[in-house]
């Protein structure tokens, strides 16, 4: 842990405190002897995780907050601002407003209508609830790799959800969403730009044309890939699916994923400011445009941590969302990590790689072995034998139709049938240093259970 961070911390809480130093002293509950014994109890359970801010943690979808979001969000937390309202938080309001409007402006964006939210399961409620609102009784489609809260959030919001095969790639199959554009009420479409599980992108540029001809919103849920607008690394079929985006009618993005923040830290986005007035108001929707904007009364959450709006805007102040900036260049580089571990990979004989590169950083493959319940197996002592040798995989159950279909010989293709994969989401910007470490060690743990196999 850096103590610069903690010195900073100090210097700024101090200034912070000038601002009520007129103010009559009171006093705040000492933090005594048994409080210390407590936090170093915390101290002690808190070791109980896998270490995610280290390279060596290559799993889940988890990425350190930068230290200046942490800073920023420890600074905030003695003021503790509620935005739900300008009365709970005036400056880190003016922040979330700045802040959301950097987000709108990196998707090109010359007007919109949004905010931060707990997170990206409630920024996508958000946008099926104004979906539904503006196409009432239609339905929500999204395709079977978008995040499995969308058929949930669309059932609290009581509207029928319909599910679009993906094709070998994960990506939203285009005949068969205008099978059911031409078939079924459809009146929104979530298009998901980096799914969670192996980042597929769904081709949104080539979506677009189908809406001039059956009219129906489009959805951008890109709570984890909305940041890899910014990489100038990315294929160019990837790239087309995102230069798309500023056609949208909503995009979520999470900064908690990709934008170095604490989690807590989700964001809705409108193209069209004027959905303000779905949200229960009195004041006419002109006000929604103007500046005085009021967060509580445009978003379905009430209080909301103005910490998290504090977080954000600092850490926008020292990495713009500019193109060949150091925040760019950190998701470049996480592209690149991702397609060297998928080119080893696929030359190695132990593992099986799907066909195409990953579109964005997550990596999956499967070990090469006899039948897919085989290669299961050895997947999980792989991802064993790597966790005792500090090298943090993840596990995820795929179809085996995202690989080749001469993968398993013997098993006829099933377009239902798994296979347990690993995974990896090369996140961080350093996993590219990394990646000779992350390989020797997976090579390591794969070797014991691979060298047996007969092919
Ligand atoms: C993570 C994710 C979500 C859910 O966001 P939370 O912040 O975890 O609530 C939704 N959609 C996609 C594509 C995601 O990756």
């Amino acid at each position: 842990m850096s103590d610069d961070l903690f010195q900073l911390l100090s210097d700024t809480q101090r200034r912070l405190d000038a601002g009520s130093a007129h103010l009559p002293s009171y006093s705040t509950p000492p933090l005594g002897e048994p409080a210390s014994a407590i936090l170093h109890q915390v101290a002690d359970r808190l070791q109980d995780n896998y270490p995610y801010a280290h390279p060596l943690y290559a799993g889940q979808m988890l990425k350190p907050p930068h230290p200046i979001a942490r800073a920023a969000y420890a600074l905030a937390m003695s003021v503790n601002p509620n935005n739900h309202a300008l009365d709970g938080g005036r400056a880190s309001s003016a922040m979330e407003i700045e802040a959301v409007a950097a987000l709108a402006k990196m998707f090109h964006w010359p007007q919109h209508l949004g905010h931060l939210s707990s997170g990206g399961t409630f920024a996508n409620l958000e946008a099926l609830w104004v979906a539904g609102q503006l196409m009432p009784g239609k339905a929500i489609a999204a395709s079977d790799q978008a995040h499995y809260t969308h058929s949930r959030i669309s059932s609290v919001l009581g509207l029928p959800f319909a599910t679009v095969p993906s094709d070998d790639r994960g990506r939203m199959d285009l005949t068969a969403l205008e099978h059911l554009l031409a078939t079924q009420n459809i009146g929104t479409v979530v298009v998901t730009l980096g799914t969670t599980a192996i980042g597929s992108v769904d081709p949104l540029d080539q979506i677009l044309p189908l809406q001039k001809k059956y009219s129906f919103r489009i959805h951008v849920d890109a709570a984890y890939g909305g940041y890899f607008t910014l990489a100038s690394n990315l294929s160019p079929e990837t790239r087309a699916a995102f230069d798309a985006i500023p056609h949208a009618d909503s995009i979520v993005i999470d900064p908690h994923k990709h934008g170095l923040q604490p989690y807590g830290c989700g964001s809705i986005l409108f193209r069209d400011p004027a959905v303000g007035r779905l949200y229960k108001h009195d004041s006419p929707y002109t006000y929604f445009s103007s500046k005085d904007l009021h967060l509580g009364e445009i978003s379905l959450e009430c209080s909301r941590a103005g910490a998290s709006a504090v977080a954000l805007w600092a850490t926008q102040q020292l990495l713009p969302y500019t193109p060949g900036g150091t925040f760019a260049q950190g998701l470049e580089s996480s592209h690149a990590a991702a397609l060297e571990l998928h080119r080893r990979l696929g030359e190695s004989a132990h593992f099986l790689t799907p066909f195409n590169p990953p579109q964005l950083d997550i990596v999956f493959w499967a070990v090469n072995a006899p039948t897919p319940e085989a290669s299961s197996d050895r997947a999980q002592s792989i991802f064993d034998e790597a966790a005792k040798n500090n090298l943090h995989l993840a596990l995820a159950k795929l179809p085996t139709r995202f690989f080749p279909h001469d993968a398993w010989e013997d098993t006829p293709h099933q377009t239902q049938k798994k296979v347990t994969c690993l995974r990896s989401v090369l996140m961080k910007p350093e996993h590219l240093l990394w990646l000779d470490h992350l390989w020797q060690r997976l090579q390591a743990a794969a070797l014991p259970h691979v060298s047996s196999i007969p092919r």
